[in-house]
């Protein structure tokens, strides 16, 4: 996708601020100072909250019950989730955002990348215009981050969320070598995008505890005891670029399948397939976490190196009760795809991401036996993926994926897979006579 010209390249992650709560407030703008939470399906327990909400001791994850009272005591007002809203509200953003570039990547229902690289403007301002147009436009607050790679754009989204003197907009490229280490030194190594809080605890044991650390750490070193992401991490925090849009580690509590397709499609059936290898994979992939999903997002859009106008929906709904049954899954975004589909584009991606995830563990009572609706969903979910693991992706799946998946990725010149019998060298076919 890069130009072969020799700009830097340059990215900016926007995000919105406290998205669910902030979707609600934009309905009820009465609401716009008062602390709001959103609670999980059947009002289980908080996922959403403004910033007042830290502060009068109310935690993420908490179960409502055990602070209703109090909360309603101190002024709080408590929504139950509406994901369809919020899917709404996350394609006017994404929308908006295409006004700026043509490059953006739809990261998660709330986060966004853009690729500005090559632009002849002042970036600060023109984060603050994108900041300032997403507002106007959606109602949406939103932070930005800018950086020579899309390590640095988050990790500078981070900085623009945190010290108000930035006052939502933060943009590395123009601070110097120095400044920027100042500020890395007060940032707690966690806050990097793919250091998760375990990497964390072994990196402060090599003293390794902020940013500037990791930054100045050597590559290989961290390679030998970390592996290749957190190298990568570290040419990255140094603005060396090793991803490029559609590349990092997925957002936390989603699981998202998603691909370009080999060649453009067209048809309602091709993408059926396509969303149905999705949905069967992301599900796969939550199992294996020992997740639930509580909502399940569908995407499709057209490319936009395309001479046409921009084209990319997305639809969210929330299951009647969490489930972790392929079938039901798909049932759902095949369903969602009708809803969006329209002839006459020639689609370039989909993908479905699966939302709000919860331990599979203490699920709450499904009075209406949605998830156990299928018999033995559980044993079959069970034997699918062992058939899988056994033999090979994709070995047992829906008859809805498609046999012979014209829509998969070009992958002409992609060397043979070793590793499996189809991908065996032949040496001799005249071993039996
Ligand atoms: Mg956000």
């Amino acid at each position: 996708m890069r130009s072969t010209t020799s700009f830097k390249p340059v990215f900016a992650l926007a995000d919105v601020n406290s998205m669910y709560c902030s979707c609600e407030r934009a309905l009820r703008p009465d609401l716009r100072d008062t602390p709001i939470v959103v609670l999980s399906n059947n009002d289980g327990c908080v996922i959403a909250q403004t910033r007042e909400i830290e502060a009068l001791g109310i935690e993420m994850a908490q179960p409502w019950f055990e602070v209703e009272e109090q909360a309603r005591a101190l002024g709080v007002v408590a929504f139950s989730s509406n994901y369809e809203l919020y899917a709404n509200f996350s394609n006017r953003f994404a929308e908006t955002l295409r006004q700026f570039t043509p490059f953006v990547e739809v990261y998660s229902i709330d986060e966004c990348f853009l690729d500005l690289t090559g632009m002849r403007v002042d970036l600060e301002a023109y984060g603050r215009q994108i900041k300032e147009t997403v507002l106007q436009w959606t109602t949406l607050p939103i932070c930005v981050g800018i950086g020579h790679t899309k390590t640095l754009a988050k990790l500078a989204n981070k900085v623009a969320k945190k010290q108000e003197r930035f006052e939502g907009v933060c943009d590395f490229t123009s601070m110097s070598e120095t400044e920027l280490d100042r500020l890395f030194a007060g940032i707690a190594v966690d806050k990097v995008w793919g250091v998760g809080r375990r990497y964390a605890e072994r990196l402060a044991r090599l003293g390794v505890e902020n940013v500037l650390r990791l930054k100045r750490a050597s590559p290989k070193r961290v390679r030998d005891e970390f592996g290749v992401v957190l190298e990568r991490t570290v040419k990255e925090l140094n603005g060396e670029v090793w991803l490029d849009l559609q590349d990092g580690p997925p957002p936390s509590k989603q699981v998202m399948s998603s691909r370009s397709f080999g060649a453009r499609v067209t048809t309602l059936p091709a993408l059926q397939e396509a969303i149905s290898f999705h949905a069967g994979n992301a599900a796969a992939r939550m199992r294996k976490q020992q997740l639930y999903a509580n909502a399940v997002h569908v995407f499709i859009q057209n490319s936009p190196f395309d001479q046409a106008p921009p084209f990319g929906p997305s639809m969210t709904v929330a299951l009647p009760a969490p489930t972790d049954c392929t079938i039901k899954i798909t049932e759902v975004a095949l369903w969602l795809l009708k809803r969006m589909y329209k002839a006459g584009i020639y689609y370039q991606k989909a993908g479905v991401m699966l939302m709000e995830l919860v331990p599979a563990e203490g699920q709450q009572v499904d009075l209406f036996g949605y998830a156990s609706s299928i018999p033995k969903s559980k044993a079959l979910m069970t034997t699918l993926d062992g058939i899988n693991k056994k033999y090979g992706r994709g070995t047992a799946r829906l008859a809805s994926e498609g046999i012979k998946q014209s829509w998969t990725m070009r992958r002409e010149m992609m060397s043979p897979n070793y590793t499996a019998w189809a991908g065996m060298p032949v040496v001799g076919s005249k071993l039996v006579p």
